[in-house]
């Protein structure tokens, strides 16, 4: 991921290593001092908003030590705040939330009613995402020397944007810094060279977009010493990609012209700028693509490259496998960590294998705090996480340099932005300290059972899609017996599926369309991130529902019980993972139906696309 430099000289081998030390020893200072850091950065942030309305209705008075502020302050989610945010959206810019000016809203993956949440921003949050990015390659460096002797492979895209009905803009945080004069108008730096022109980023169309960055890409491919995206699944989008236009990148290089699809002007004369006819290098892309093995394809095409720069922990880490295959076992690393609410932190090992990244949470991004977490062990694995907090539990609420080794806690955020004791969704593991600052491995967002790209789907949306698509089968006199949900990543890009068993009652056959059609029915019922990656991004697929035997759930009930599963308390688990238990489903199958096209989707709400 791209970062924010300081210097604006080219520097010198000797200025890069001065400020990486310098780098380096704020990490060192910040995470020494992690409580004198975190009480510093609540008393700020509570003196400057003391009179905003949110936190003078709760009566806090002023006051900015910790103990009054837990004391006072509830631990919330967002819609708890959801009728302020959406004050703000409609036009209020009285101090709500914050006491400096709402600048935009980062629309976040995470959904509350099927929409994206509206997490407010302040201008200066910025500088704040800015400083985390530059950690990242000084910490790099100290384990892959050289890497400022070349450049970066990254495939980055900005996202469609709405306005509310006031006109602020809502958009995700990524789109918002890449539009940024941080990332836009970033001075010269090793480390932010990259191969795509920051035109090809910020072209809207997503094909224009990801076509141009890889022409790039291929043009100056010894140059290239690591490559990536943001997440797993982003990355291996653009592997696909390369699998389906080849012919035409080649094409483009041989004679080095932009193809006519390409009609983004600003695009077209910044990749100009880097192409040259070059048949030889199309003779040898055209030799490595058409080869029937794609194994390996990134170190043979991008012969330079050390280490795959993506994010391959939580749900991202059913992608390592594919990674591994086409990047021929190079280093997956996995830099940072962060969401719209906050920046939170950087893996400080960066070649570590993935199952054991961890994450040092930097104590001047916001003020941490930890809510325990109690597995219930069961075949599920799932986790219990209350869903409002009692007085009892919110004073069980532990600081950042108080959480326990090995301890999982859900995160609580208190923002520059306004957002006060905010339950990120997200649990993680204590795994060490560096200095008096924890290191977290990230475990999964709280009650997500699908995830294919950023999309996050939960049980109960689930449930309420199925419950809409099962009407299409009443005609039938046809009900539903049970179902569970897999996400399908084998296939690229992956799609959710579904496995129902029937119970038949009428005898007329149910025709293939009507099954199409509750395909259809539930990816309409489907949040608004997953609509999205369905339309826009092309980062799902099509839904499939699969029809399994009568009395495939009993069999999935033994399978279970022969694990160790209590008998009275079996419940069907309404996603499953489990290797084992996908083959006994797919051994059952007796027919399969996708969706026959895309769902609705338009950015914004719904509620500002009706005017
Ligand atoms: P968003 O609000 O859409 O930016 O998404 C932020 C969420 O993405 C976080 O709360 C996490 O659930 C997930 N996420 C971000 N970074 C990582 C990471 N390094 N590993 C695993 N999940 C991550």
């Amino acid at each position: 991921m791209p970062e924010a430099p300081k210097n604006t000289q080219k520097p010198t081998d000797y200025s890069l290593e001065l400020k990486n030390k310098k780098t380096l020893q704020f990490i060192e200072d910040v995470t020494s001092n992690a409580d004198g850091v975190q009480k510093k950065v609540l008393e700020e942030i509570l003196s400057r908003n003391a009179h905003v309305e949110y936190l003078q209705r709760h009566g806090l008075n002023g006051h900015t030590d910790r103990e009054t502020f837990k004391k006072v302050m509830p631990v919330i989610t967002y819609e708890d705040i959801q009728l302020h945010i959406d004050r703000i959206a409609n036009g209020d810019t009285s101090p709500i939330l914050c006491s400096k000016p709402i600048s935009e809203f980062l629309t976040s993956s995470g959904t509350s009613g099927g929409e994206r949440k509206l997490m407010p921003t302040i201008e200066e949050e910025l500088g704040r995402r800015s400083l985390l990015y530059s950690l990242l390659m000084p910490v790099m460096s100290q384990f892959v020397p050289g890497l400022d002797k070349g450049k970066g492979m990254y495939f980055l895209f900005i996202k469609s944007e709405a306005k509310t009905p006031s006109g602020l803009v809502a958009r995700p945080v990524l789109t918002s810094y890449y539009k940024s004069s941080h990332f836009k108008d970033r001075p010269y730096d090793p480390y932010t060279n990259y191969t795509s022109p920051n035109e090809t980023i910020l072209c809207p169309d997503s094909y224009q977009s990801m076509y141009s960055q890889m022409l790039c890409g291929l043009c100056q491919h010894k140059e290239v010493l690591r490559v990536g995206a943001v997440f797993a699944s982003g990355f291996i989008r653009a592997i696909r990609f390369l699998e389906k236009h080849w012919p035409l990148l080649c094409k483009d290089i041989r004679a080095g012209t932009v193809d006519a699809q390409i009609t983004d002007q600003p695009v077209r004369e910044a990749v100009m700028k880097i192409l040259k006819p070059d048949p030889k290098l199309a003779d040898f892309i055209e030799a490595e693509c058409s080869k029937d093995s794609w194994q390996g394809i990134i170190t043979r095409l991008w012969p330079n490259t050390k280490y795959v720069d993506v994010i391959v922990t939580g749900t991202m880490s059913q992608y390592i496998p594919t990674l591994d295959y086409y990047s021929n076992g190079l280093p997956l690393v996995c830099t940072m960590y962060a969401s719209s609410e906050c920046y939170f932190g950087v893996n400080l090992k960066p070649l570590c294998k993935p199952s054991e990244v961890s994450y040092t949470l930097i104590p001047t991004m916001a003020y941490f705090e930890f809510l325990p977490v109690h597995r219930n062990n069961g075949v599920t694995n799932s986790i219990s996480v209350p869903k409002s907090l009692n007085e009892k539990e919110q004073q069980q609420l532990v600081d950042l340099v108080d959480v326990k080794l090995g301890q999982e806690y859900e995160l609580v955020v208190t923002t520059y932005a306004g957002l006060y004791r905010y339950r990120v969704g997200d649990v993680l593991r204590v795994a060490g300290f560096k200095n008096k600052a924890p290191q977290f491995n990230f475990i999964c967002r709280k009650n997500v059972v699908l995830s294919i790209d950023s999309d996050k789907t939960d049980e109960v949306e689930l449930q309420h899609a199925v419950k809409n698509a099962v009407n299409h089968l009443l005609p039938f006199d046809a009900t539903l017996a049970e179902y569970t949900s897999y996400a399908d990543t084998t296939t690229i890009p992956g799609h959710y599926v579904l496995y129902w068993e029937l119970s038949l009652n009428g005898t007329t056959p149910i025709p293939p369309s009507v099954f199409e059609d509750c395909c259809l029915t539930i990816e309409e019922s489907l949040n608004s991130v997953y609509r999205q990656g369905r339309v826009c991004d092309k980062s799902i697929g099509p839904l499939e529902i699969k029809i399994v035997e009568p009395g495939t759930f009993d069999k999935l009930m033994d399978y279970a019980i022969s694990l160790g599963a209590s008998i009275n308390q079996y419940k069907t688990p309404r996603c499953v993972k489990f290797a084992p238990i996908v083959e006994l489903l797919n051994s059952r199958a007796v027919s399969s139906y996708f969706s026959p096209k895309c769902p609705k989707w338009l950015p914004g709400r719904k509620q500002w696309n009706m005017n």
